[in-house]
Parts: C-alpha cells; structure tokens; sequence
C-alpha cells in the first residue's frame, strides 16, 4: 500500500508516529518522513487512524 503526504500541509505533530510508529517518523526538520514507504496491509487500520488524526489532512491513502 502506498502513503502519500502533503508535505505542504504537516506541522509537525506527530500524531501519526504515535499510532504507527514502524510507519511515520517526524524528523529534526519538524516534518513526517515515511519509515516504511509501502507498508504491509496488516499496519492499514493503524494507518487509517493515523491519517484519520492528523489535524492538518496531510496524509492519505495513494492506492
Ligand atoms: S499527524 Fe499530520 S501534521 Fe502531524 S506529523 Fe503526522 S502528517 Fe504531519
């Protein structure tokens, strides 16, 4: 499954990294960085929540 992340929108949080955190990173540069860039389909619900909380709408589903 593929990740996409508007990099334009993501401040940083880390809403994400703590739901799926073998999944998002939020790097020294205060960004999402993907630490795997196509996870397998047993993370899919963690990752739903995780897009589901972002505050900005940075992240969805690119598949
Ligand atoms: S939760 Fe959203 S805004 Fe926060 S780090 Fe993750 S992608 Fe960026």
């Amino acid at each position: 499954m593929r990740i996409c992340v508007d990099y334009t929108r993501c401040t940083g949080h880390g809403i994400c990294e703590t739901i799926a955190p073998s999944v998002f990173e939020v790097g020294d540069d205060e960004v999402v960085h993907l630490v795997d860039e196509d996870p397998p389909d047993d993370l899919r619900p963690d990752i739903q929540d995780a897009i589901d909380e972002c505050p900005t709408q940075a992240l969805s589903f690119g598949d």
